[in-house]
């Protein structure tokens, strides 16, 4: 069974909502579609205030550089370009529209070029950036120069509670593995390996059935953070990504389950990238589910359908490891967001941070082989060089560091603040002219 050196076992807390079907989520009154929902720069509305636009209409134009276009998921009425909130805490532009509820779509034309570049083309026209969480523009990533001869679907799903690529995985097995086989051509690949985890044997096993030729299911051991992207390429190929250098150095390209399901979306139904399928779960939810919800739609809207309950332990969106707190159900959904959890006291620890008592677990958990503990104490003494040679800036705040700590160290919080540090150095040594990194 495929696995990686390292992490940790956390409770998977998925028998809430894997046994969801996939069902359409709510259709809100308004809502505020993000210009920014993808790494590189916010693209640039293409409508204006009191305009009609349908659903799968384009409304925002991917900027110069990185970029990705932004599609409206309702019919209605532009209402404006206005800043509003967003996890960060930062108000950032979205386009709020107003929902007419009468459904009136706008598609893509029929693509008749199934070229590797036709299909390209298509992935950047319909917005299509990862799924992960990550939400780089697929079209890029899969369009890279160099040789690449695997492409890797991450179908882990690593982290607790997260259900939805698991349920698109069992309920649109045909669509999905269409769409593994255009991100094929579209990187240029001649096979394909699916990771999933062994707590999906049924994914696994259906999979394995349906794939076909030149593609292959890669059973992986149940850990986390299984499905991060260095951690997947060496269970599921033995490969390694040096330092510094991208997955396709090593002749692979990785791909998230609904990546490919929303490239398939695209390509043979036309549809550009305005929905995903999201997890709502946690204890404090009264009816867990696995949903289709259009970007754009408000957390609470969410809460409401499905129980949510807004004074539980703690709201999160993504997982609960690696995702965020929500401290506001204004906050609305973007093409990267694959889960909300409202979780009971109970499910989240609030423990009061000790002194450090030496015992290395931060060390034995790192998946990346750094020392946390180490480059946590680098930080508090602003010992630059020492943080860099502990690892902080291959650090993929993944957060096994802080879940083993006996003692509630902030580690991950740590380690992130001295990356950041570190790559400001990097740009103002670099901005200055000069040779040294730090
Ligand atoms: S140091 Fe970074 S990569 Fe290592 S366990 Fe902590 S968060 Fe994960
Ligand atoms: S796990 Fe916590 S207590 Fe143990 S060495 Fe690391 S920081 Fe110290």
């Amino acid at each position: 069974m495929g696995t990686f050196a390292n992490g940790v076992h956390p409770h998977g807390s998925k028998a809430l909502s894997a046994g969801c079907p996939i069902e359409r989520g709510p259709e809100p009154k308004a809502v505020y579609v993000p210009l920014l929902q993808h790494i590189g720069r916010p693209a640039v509305p293409v409508v204006q205030a009191g305009e009609r636009v349908l659903c799968g209409q384009l409304i925002a134009e991917a900027a110069e550089g990185l970029s990705a276009n932004v599609y409206s998921p309702v019919s209605g009425t532009v209402k404006g370009v206005l800043g509003h909130i967003t996890l960060s805490g930062k108000k950032r532009e979205h386009i709020l529209i107003e929902n007419d509820f009468t459904e009136e779509e706008m598609f893509l034309p029929p693509l008749a070029d199934r070229s590797r570049e036709g299909i390209l083309a298509r992935i950047a026209e319909a917005g299509i950036v990862g799924m992960g969480g990550a939400a780089f523009p697929t079209a890029v990533k899969l369009g890279t120069d160099k040789k690449v001869d695997i492409l890797l679907v991450n179908g882990a799903e690593c982290e607790p509670y997260i259900t939805c690529d698991y349920r698109v995985m069992i309920e649109y097995t045909q669509a999905f593995l269409a769409g593994v086989r255009l991100c094929m051509t579209a990187c240029g690949a001649e096979r394909a390996v699916i990771g999933v985890e062994d707590n999906k044997k049924d994914a696994a096993a259906l999979l394995a059935r349906a794939a076909g030729e030149n593609v292959s299911v890669r059973v992986l051991k149940t850990k986390y953070p299984q499905g991060a992207e260095k951690q997947l390429i060496y269970a599921c190929t033995k490969r390694t990504v040096p330092e510094g250098k991208l997955p396709a150095d090593a002749g692979v390209v990785v791909v998230n389950v609904q990546t490919a399901l929303a490239v398939q979306r695209a390509v043979e139904e036309n549809i550009p990238c305005y929905e995903r399928v999201m997890t709502v779960s946690g204890k404090a939810a009264g009816r867990p589910a696995n949903l289709w919800v259009k970007t754009g739609t408000p957390y609470r809207d969410l809460a409401v359908f499905c129980e949510g309950k807004e004074d539980c332990g703690r709201i999160v969106s993504g997982g609960p490891m690696m995702g965020e707190s929500v401290f506001s159900l204004k906050i609305c959904t973007g093409k990267g967001t694959s889960s909300l959890l409202f979780l009971d006291k109970d499910e989240c620890e609030n423990r009061n941070a000790s002194a450090c008592i030496g015992c290395g677990r931060c060390v034995q958990a790192c998946p990346m082989g750094l020392s946390p503990v180490f480059i946590e104490q680098a930080l508090l003494g602003e010992r630059w060089e020492e943080a860099e040679a502990y690892g902080a800036l291959q650090c993929i705040a993944c957060g096994c560091c802080s879940y083993v700590c006996p003692a509630s160290r902030f580690l991950v919080q740590s380690v992130k603040l001295a990356k950041k540090k570190l790559q400001e150095r990097r740009a103002a040594a670099n901005v200055r002219g000069g040779k040294k990194d730090v």
